[in-house]
């Protein structure tokens, strides 16, 4: 049987392109013992993948030029030789960007499609929302009264950080890229402030008004200058969540800022990276919570769907343009 894939064409120089990538026919083999054809329903497309298109060492391998690409999919099992799975089961694997691949079962977790959309799962119920628990609840610790500013506020972690910082009682900022993402966060999110980093003249200025009180926990989304802004009002004994840096991940030369480390030790601040991955086995700890918290109408979101297996590239490409409100998947 033949299936489309798309493979990694070239290594992006600065941005990324749709001339990275490009589709292939394929054959798929026979199914062996244990082994599950499947078929994708939705793809993830998330920033970190742009670090895998290059040939550096990183906590995950780089992508192979040739090769397809790989992320998280929820798909459809068509026929099975495991004994673990059946024909119609919806599961969850990283998998290539293939229509339909055959896989070992092993990997593959089974999803449970009867309380909330299989989408979730990619989001508030999957890696995002875990990375937004863990970053927020382990490294910065939110206590009543407390402010806490997260950038790229209005993306898929972005926007989980924020609600669970409200539902600690927190005073909580959110920094995005356009007015309709500042509106959203408001209204919809119940964000105290929000501010627009393309349009905002002086943003550490601007933060310095929005936060009267300093910044207790800085959840970093996005890095560069926006993190310099927020870090120049960063209270003594302040948490920095190091999640992501997405405003360099196209940088070609290691970009220089201000010299932080003077402000971190004199107000005995703790920045920490981490990868979600580093809390694999406190996972069902997390979507306990945050299944709870969506039950409960604590934790809303958005989802930006692109119909389209095709539409991955563009889909991925998007990302670095803001073109996402909440999680960036493609259905198929
Ligand atoms: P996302 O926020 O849903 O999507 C990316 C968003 O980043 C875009 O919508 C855009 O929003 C913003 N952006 C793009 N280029 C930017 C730039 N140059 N400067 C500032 N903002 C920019 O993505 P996500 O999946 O939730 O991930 C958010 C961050 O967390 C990423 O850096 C990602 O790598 C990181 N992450 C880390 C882990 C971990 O384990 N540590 C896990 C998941 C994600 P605007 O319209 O606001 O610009």
């Amino acid at each position: 049987m033949d299936t489309q894939q798309i493979v990694l064409a070239s290594r992006p120089v600065g941005s990324p392109t749709i001339d990275n990538f490009s589709f292939e026919s394929i054959a798929l083999p026979p199914l062996q013992p244990d082994e599950v054809l499947l078929e994708g329903l939705y793809y993830s497309v998330d920033p970190y993948m742009r670090g895998r298109m290059n040939d550096t060492k990183s906590y995950v391998p780089p992508f192979q030029l040739d090769q397809p690409m790989l992320g998280g999919v929820i798909a459809k099992v068509i026929e099975s030789k495991s004994p673990d799975l059946n024909h119609g089961d919806i599961v969850f694997g990283m998998l290539p960007w293939r229509v339909q691949t055959v896989t070992s079962a092993k990997g593959l977790s089974k999803i449970d499609d009867s309380n909330v959309p299989i989408s979730y799962h990619l989001d508030v119920l999957g890696m995002t929302g875990m990375t937004a628990y863990f970053g927020l609840m382990d490294i910065g610790k939110p206590k009543v009264g407390e402010t806490v500013v997260v950038s790229g506020a209005a993306g898929a972690v972005g926007l989980v950080v924020g609600q669970i910082a409200k539902i600690h009682g927190c005073r909580v900022v959110g920094i995005t890229g356009s007015d309709e993402k500042v509106k959203l966060l408001k209204e919809k999110y119940a964000f105290d402030e929000a501010i627009n980093y393309k349009t905002t003249g002086d943003l550490k200025t601007t933060i310095s008004r929005s936060c009267p009180e300093g910044v207790d926990i800085y959840y970093d989304n996005v890095g560069g200058e926006i993190s310099d802004a927020v870090i120049s009002n960063i209270n003594f004994h302040a948490r920095i969540p190091l999640c992501g840096q997405i405003s360099l991940y196209n940088s070609t030369e290691v970009p220089v800022g201000p010299r932080l480390q003077p402000m971190l030790l004199t107000r005995s601040v703790l920045m920490q990276g981490f990868i979600v991955i580093n809390y694999q086995s406190r996972f069902p700890e997390a979507i306990s919570h945050l299944a709870k918290w969506v039950q409960e109408g604590k934790i809303k979101f958005d989802q930006t769907i692109i119909p389209g297996f095709d539409q991955l590239p563009s889909a991925f490409l998007g990302l670095f343009k803001g073109n996402n409100i909440g999680k960036m998947i493609v259905k198929a």
